[in-house]
């Protein structure tokens, strides 16, 4: 076979049958059969030691000609083979390019996250540092440290949830007053935004819902301190001019302790359903901190005073974003997020 016109037969045989291949698969057959270890243009270069030395070179170089001829012609049906199978997919996909896409609907911030996120912006401008503590506290944290010893009526307004072993789920963000005061001592500035659990459910109370703490500890820290930096305060996150009263309050630790009130902002005093026509709206709780607390916390109350206020986020994000139901931030209907 290695005289010319075999060869040139042979090459032309392996020519057809690569164009005849109908796949991949048959295509690589043919390749093997050509081109392989025991291929037919293969066994022929092996053959070129019985020819006399004088004819080996050009024999040999006849056969690589051959080959690379083979070779192209493979590599082309591969490509055209490639192509068909390419269209055969998208015929059977039948992609309707012009088709309107489904579209990705844009998500957003949460109310409350945002009504959050607004009010840490707003104190951190004040120079309160942002702290927060575990939702799963003890009683020390919780009660004890804040003046509620066991026993203390105020415990039976908490609606407490506890677990077996007397831990429980906070039931409001003060508990991050002690622990901050007990990590970083006096003076501080922080204010504690979480989440908080009492057994309690209606249009205005969720077993889970969010609280924002304010404590400033230092020396000659008073009451108007505080009343300045919650008028400050509510105008700038309801971004215009409103009164606040304090209206004389308890809390166990607190002493003194108020209910703060804003004036309502649906009505503009002129009294409305909100407000139950009395044209003020309660938004927070506040007090100088007990000195009770500054001891529990390690903190020399002869030396330190402070005041500390609680908020509800979600009361204040209904407030600015006209929410009537507080159940409505929690049941996930993303028409209303
Ligand atoms: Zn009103």
């Amino acid at each position: 076979m290695t005289d010319v016109s075999d060869l040139a037969s042979a090459v032309e045989q392996a020519l057809r049958e690569a164009g005849a291949c109908a796949d991949l698969p048959e295509l690589d057959e043919c390749r093997v059969r050509w081109l392989g270890k025991k291929g037919s243009l293969t066994e022929q270069l092996k053959s070129l030691g019985s020819l006399p030395p004088a004819e080996r070179a050009a024999a040999g170089a006849r056969i690589n000609a051959a080959k690379v001829r083979v070779q192209e012609a493979l590599e082309a049906r591969r490509a055209e083979l490639e192509r068909l199978e390419d269209e055969r997919q998208l015929a059977a996909g039948c992609i309707d390019v012009t088709l309107p896409g489904r579209g990705e609907g844009r998500g957003s911030l949460h109310p409350v996250t945002r009504a959050r996120l607004r009010i840490e912006a707003i104190f951190r401008s004040a120079g309160f540092d942002v702290a927060s503590g575990p939702e799963i506290e003890d009683d020390f944290h919780n009660f004890e440290a804040l003046n509620i010893p066991a026993n203390h009526p105020a415990r039976a307004m908490h609606d407490t949830f506890y677990f077996p072993d007397g831990r429980l789920l906070r039931t409001h963000t003060s508990p991050v007053q002690i622990r901050s005061l007990l990590a970083r001592g006096a003076p501080l500035a922080v204010i504690a935004p979480g989440r908080v659990y009492r057994n309690d459910a209606d249009m205005t109370h969720s077993p889970m819902f969010h609280q924002i703490e304010g404590l400033v500890v230092g020396e000659g820290i008073s009451f108007a301190n505080l009343k300045a930096i919650l008028h400050g305060f509510v105008e700038a996150f309801f971004e215009r001019d409103l009164a606040m009263r304090l209206r004389p309050s308890y809390f166990p630790f607190t002493e003194p302790s108020a209910e703060v009130d804003m004036s309502c902002v649906f009505c503009n005093a002129k009294g409305c359903r909100v407000c139950k026509h009395t044209t003020w709206l309660e938004v927070a709780g506040c007090g100088m901190v007990h000195p009770h607390v500054l001891a529990a916390a390690g903190v020399d109350p002869e030396r330190f005073t402070g005041y500390a206020f609680g908020a509800g986020i979600d009361r204040l994000a209904m407030l600015r974003y006209g929410v009537n139901d507080m159940r409505l931030f929690f049941e996930n209907d993303l028409r209303f997020l």
